[in-house]
């Protein structure tokens, strides 16, 4: 291997090849990395092309890296060329006239979103890692987070993008038209396939109108069966302009409002379910009277218990901080993290099932639940145990066990990676997982692209 770091140092210049302690000193994120061989850093399309070519020819694992802030170990590079897109992080053009903007993938997401809003328009992927996490991360993982309700998730704002084969080859597939049907849509096959079947060096982003007015509620609801309800009652009501509807189980919403967390509960402990409700349109006042009328219905008719509607800016940023708060699970660690889709109408009973496996083998159980409940997505955290490794185990079966039966998945939005491998057949059948095995053996057939994450 020393040959081929002798040559990526020739092509790329040394100051772009991290090697030995300087790799394992960078090789820092939200998980797991590994020891990579080295760091290579290249600058432009044509530089991720010659470095993927040589790797290709020395049957060299290449695994590419944006903000590594994914959390099932899709970054993994233990003996691997990273490969990261730090460098290629210029934005290269808003078109204010088409809506849209063209970035190298190793933008951070945060720039794109203020980059839009200075242009007066809005990128609307919003996430917790959103200082951190780059647009090519974003698309290789076809990143969701709190506004797929309304705008989608990754994949539904990009429109077009170039991403580099296994064996150099570019495929610039920058469209820019929302209407494009001229055969196979070739930009799917990259976004959420984990790095695994080409490296994504440029997209074009879909913006939006910047929106004018931002209301924000917290509700309290006292039986699941009325959360679809309201949900879609206010999704009626709203005209549109809902642009997040966040659940909250009680245990969760008592951890995040009780010392120490900085938070404090705007409506008392005690309800069954907390709702974080938010409209985003293009007129303050008209938008809050709507807002107002539509909540007072809510409470009317006798679905929600009890709502307070924020009244500033400072306010609205306090009742998304209680749902930001994740943080606060620390105080029960050891735990883990799952990120499920399924039906709203198993929810309720899927997670009761869950609770219930979990206190019987571990009566000291906490269970955190809370999540996007308007796009079918749970984020469950047990807190369990003793944080090893058949402990884990343990806890995948009861979680994952109860889905299966229920046609849910075992990614809503976080990916496979190195984690879920296992269970991406509780998700995908037989035939589906063929056909993902035949695209990766046609497109990368040495198999050196992200090895090992998404199959086992
Ligand atoms: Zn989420």
């Amino acid at each position: 291997m020393d040959d081929l770091i002798k040559a990526l140092n020739a092509l790329l210049g040394a100051d772009a090849v991290l090697e030995g302690v300087e790799a394992r000193q960078s090789a820092f994120g939200w998980g797991r990395l590994g020891k990579p061989l080295a760091v290579v850093r290249p600058k432009s399309t044509q530089e991720v092309a010659a470095v993927l070519r040589l790797c290709h020819e020395a049957g060299q694992a290449v695994v590419p890296w944006g903000g590594r802030t994914g959390l099932v170990e899709g970054a993994y590079a233990d003996g691997a060329v990273a490969l990261s897109l730090e460098r290629m992080n210029r934005v290269v053009e808003v078109d204010a006239a088409g809506a849209t903007m063209t970035v190298e993938a190793g933008c951070i997401l945060q720039q794109v979103c203020e980059t839009a809003d200075s242009s007066d328009l809005f990128f609307p992927l919003d996430l917790g890692a959103r200082g951190s996490a780059t647009i090519g991360g974003n698309i290789s993982t076809n990143a969701g987070g709190n506004r797929v309700i309304r705008y989608g998730m990754m994949r539904e704002l990009v429109l077009g993008l170039e991403a580099v084969l296994a064996d150099g080859t570019v495929i610039s597939s920058l469209n820019r038209l929302i209407k494009n049907n001229a055969g196979y849509d070739l930009k799917h096959i990259f976004i959420g396939s984990e790095g695994t079947l080409g490296i994504v060096t440029r997209a074009v982003l879909r913006l939006r109108p910047k929106p004018v007015s931002q209301n924000v509620a917290l509700l309290a609801i006292d039986s699941f069966e009325m959360l679809p309800r309201v949900l879609r009652s206010v999704e009626r009501s709203l005209g549109g302009m809902l642009s997040a509807f966040e659940v909250m189980w009680e245990d969760f919403y008592r951890l995040v409002t009780t010392p120490p967390a900085q938070g404090t509960a705007p409506i008392p402990h005690g309800h069954s379910y907390y709702v974080l409700l938010e409209a985003m349109g293009g007129d303050q006042a008209e938008d809050g009277a709507r807002f107002e009328s539509a909540l007072a219905a809510e409470l009317d008719n006798g679905q929600v218990a009890n709502a307070i509607v924020a009244k500033s800016k400072a306010e609205c940023q306090r009742l998304w901080a209680l749902r930001d708060d994740v943080a606060q699970v620390v105080r029960h660690a050891p735990f883990f993290t799952f990120d499920v889709s399924l039906p709203i109408s198993e929810m309720e009973e899927y997670v009761r099932e869950v609770r219930q496996a979990l206190l019987s083998r571990w009566p000291a159980t906490a269970l955190m639940v809370f999540g996007h409940l308007g796009d079918g997505n749970l984020h469950l955290i047990p807190c369990v145990g003793d944080g090893s490794h058949e402990t884990r185990a343990a806890v995948e079966n009861i979680i994952y066990d109860a889905l299966r039966s229920r046609r849910g998945s075992v990614s809503a939005e976080h990916g496979i990676g190195l984690e879920k491998r296992q269970y991406l057949s509780y998700s995908r059948n037989a035939q589906e997982i063929a056909l993902m095995r035949a695209l990766k053996q046609t497109l990368d057939p040495r198999n050196i692209l992200n090895p090992g994450k998404i199959f086992g």
